[in-house]
């Protein structure tokens, strides 16, 4: 595919051809073992980016500026879902990079994925940040019609200034609630907002926490998942230049929370008592156990007796 003339004088978009398409996960606490990314690199430009250090092995430090698109990623994908050893397991889809962000509607990559997962019963889930999804939703529907998918959106905050300076590369918050409300009334997908992470000092107040519980219920959103910020180590150094530069104000209290772990749990504590206050008042539950497999569900039924 032509790159079009401005991609071509900031050189930020790289066309790469994928050897494989999913990457094995193995961390207990998630629904999902596999992750399939399109894109490496994200224009989201999020701040508190975790991802980053997935740029680390191509050598690059430019997470947000060099984008690399995997141009075969349906021929790879389609090899994965045909063979004999393949057992469906769900996919995540866009683990280290939003699969919709703005090049997405150029390279048009995803309507190829979900009609692959189509055409091979295969579940998933995925979340954005970016409306763009809604081009694809007649697929989403028809997957969802065939085997379980999750649809989700991160939202962690409901100001648009903040989310302006937080995500500079993003759509409107509204925009958001806006794709989820339109996958719940025209898909049969799984809903859910991801509050995460929850920024101190800046999207941690009770008043954000619940505006963005409230909107979550009123787009009908079937769960909010919520977790604070972790800083490791290229998202600390670009977090902390970020707050150091966008909120000054904030920057040695920011520095000493994050310095003392004994404080840091305290902070937890308080914030924990105020997302449990929120899910309570709007009634919203934290994980939906939809993905289980039969065998998971029937492993847990008999673990009962
Ligand atoms: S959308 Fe996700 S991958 Fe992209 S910059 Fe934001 S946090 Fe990183």
């Amino acid at each position: 595919m032509k790159q079009s003339f401005p991609d071509i004088i900031f050189n930020m978009y790289k066309e790469i051809l994928a050897k494989s398409a999913l990457n094995r996960i193995d961390k207990e606490y998630l629904p999902y073992n596999w992750d399939l990314n399109i894109y490496r690199g994200c224009s989201h430009k999020c701040q508190y980016c975790f991802a980053m250090y997935s740029h680390k092995y191509l050598e690059s430090e430019a997470f947000f500026d060099e984008i690399y698109v995997k141009t075969n990623i349906a021929e790879v994908l389609e090899k994965k879902l045909k063979s004999r050893s393949w057992k469906k397991e769900i996919i995540n889809i866009g683990g280290v990079t939003d699969s919709y962000q703005g090049i997405e509607a150029k390279y048009k990559l995803m309507p190829k994925v979900w009609e692959l997962l189509i055409k091979h019963n295969n579940r998933a889930v995925m979340s954005t940040k970016s409306k763009l999804i809604l081009r694809d939703i007649e697929l989403i529907a028809e997957l969802s019609r065939k085997v379980p998918v999750g649809i989700a959106a991160t939202i962690i905050t409901t100001n648009e200034e903040h989310r302006r300076r937080i995500e500079p590369g993003t759509g409107s918050i509204q925009d958001r609630f806006m794709m989820l409300g339109e996958m719940k009334a025209k898909t049969r997908a799984i809903v859910g907002v991801h509050m995460m992470p929850i920024i101190p000092f800046l999207t941690d107040t009770k008043e954000n926490i619940e505006s963005v519980f409230s909107q979550a219920k009123s787009v009908g959103a079937d769960y909010v998942i919520t977790s604070s910020l972790n800083l490791y180590t290229e998202t600390r150094k670009n977090f902390f230049a970020f707050i150091q530069k966008d909120f000054p104000e904030l920057y040695s209290n920011m520095i000493a929370l994050f310095k003392s772990n004994e404080m840091f749990s305290q902070y937890k504590k308080g914030l924990y008592l105020r997302v449990k206050e929120a899910r309570m008042k709007y009634n919203i539950p934290s994980y939906s156990t939809i993905f289980e497999t039969e065998a998971e569900q029937d492993a847990k039924q008999m673990s009962l007796f």
